[in-house]
């Protein structure tokens, strides 16, 4: 049997599941778990989704996301199944973490970086999304599209994706997308509700960003304070897409982008444009993720510290040519 079909009868067979995604999360995380929570509804399962972390409210306008709950509203219900959307690790759950080593456990996710640390592990890389999977399998599952849930569906296959730009889009991407948009998804409204929706304190960040830049041949790098967040009256999820900006830049194939949120809390951000395996560099400093597009956190650190490790040891990366 194969990982689909396992997870198919797993989900036909038990009757209470935990649908869980990961902390900070991204379109791609918040549309699987919103879809596949909806979609198991459907089929009369006693289903929960969650995320261990606060979701931007501009994503709540989308089916099924504000029925995403709380770790702390989950406390009572003791699932037979959980599903694990988007992430690669088991400490990209958060609280949930304790629970999967004592739970029947199904991963289903697209990062090179997955540690395969459920029961039953569906990782496939040559899917640009986890929601494309999660569309994957509710085909096989007979699941009903409405336009609310082909929208939040569709929703997660074009952010990860960046908008059907990055190098993770292929035919089938389009086609799946295709079908989605044929149920009555809006990719206009998609496109608009999380693209042209900046308040302007996010672009006077968004200068900021700028403004700190360092071009050193082929690498870019910024960053931003938590000072500079409280400045502009910001928070984390504000410098959304940033880092994406900088990759833009002529003859840049690495981009890196150091986010403190709140003090002392660094998030790293990579991208990278056409050879450089950024996941590499995010793993060794305990991160994970996609080729092109990868991250890491530290606890109790020093921004400009933080900055010094990770520029030197991209560098040390980027000048031996390794991929
Ligand atoms: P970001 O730069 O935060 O947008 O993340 C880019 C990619 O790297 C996404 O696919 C994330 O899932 C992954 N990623 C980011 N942070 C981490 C982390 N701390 N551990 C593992 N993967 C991460
Ligand atoms: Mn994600
Ligand atoms: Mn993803």
């Amino acid at each position: 049997m194969n990982e689909i079909a396992k997870i198919v009868s797993q989900i036909i067979d038990l009757q209470d599941i935990l649908i869980v995604g990961h902390i900070m999360p991204d379109g791609d995380d918040i549309s699987s778990v919103a879809s596949l929570t909806l979609s198991l509804k459907q089929l009369g399962k006693n289903c929960f989704g969650s995320i261990d972390y606060k979701i931007p409210d501009y994503y709540k306008v989308f089916a099924g996301v504000n029925e995403i709950r709380s770790y702390e509203e989950l406390t009572d219900f003791t699932p037979q199944l959980i599903i694990v959307l988007d992430s690669s690790s088991p400490d990209r759950v958060g609280r949930f973490e304790p629970m999967l080593s004592n739970h029947r456990t199904i991963v289903i996710d697209h990062h090179a970086t997955n540690t395969l640390f459920g029961d039953i592990n569906w990782v496939d890389t040559s899917y640009a999304a986890t929601a494309q999977m999660v569309y994957t399998l509710n085909k096989v599952l007979g699941i009903t599209y409405d336009s609310e849930l082909a929208t939040t569906n569709l929703m997660g296959m074009a952010t990860d994706s960046g908008f059907f730009r990055f190098s993770n889009t292929d035919e089938r991407l389009f086609k799946d997308a295709a079908e989605l948009v044929r149920f009555g998804a809006k990719p206009y409204f998609i496109a608009t509700t999380i693209l042209e929706n900046k308040r302007p304190e996010q672009m006077k960040l968004y200068c900021t960003m700028i403004n700190h830049m360092i071009l050193e041949d082929s690498l870019v790098y910024s960053w931003l304070s938590y000072e500079d967040y409280l400045e502009n009256n910001c928070v984390e999820d504000d410098s959304t897409g940033f880092v994406s900006e900088m990759r833009a830049l002529k003859d840049v194939e690495v981009a890196i982008l150091f986010t403190e949120f709140p003090k002392n809390e660094i998030h790293v951000s990579f991208r990278s444009k056409n050879w450089f395996d950024v996941s590499r560099v995010a793993s060794i400093l305990g991160g994970g993720g996609h080729s092109r597009a990868a991250g890491c956190s530290f606890k109790d650190a020093e921004l400009e510290d933080v900055m010094k490790e990770v520029v030197s040891l991209t560098k040390d990366f980027l000048q031996g040519g390794v991929k």
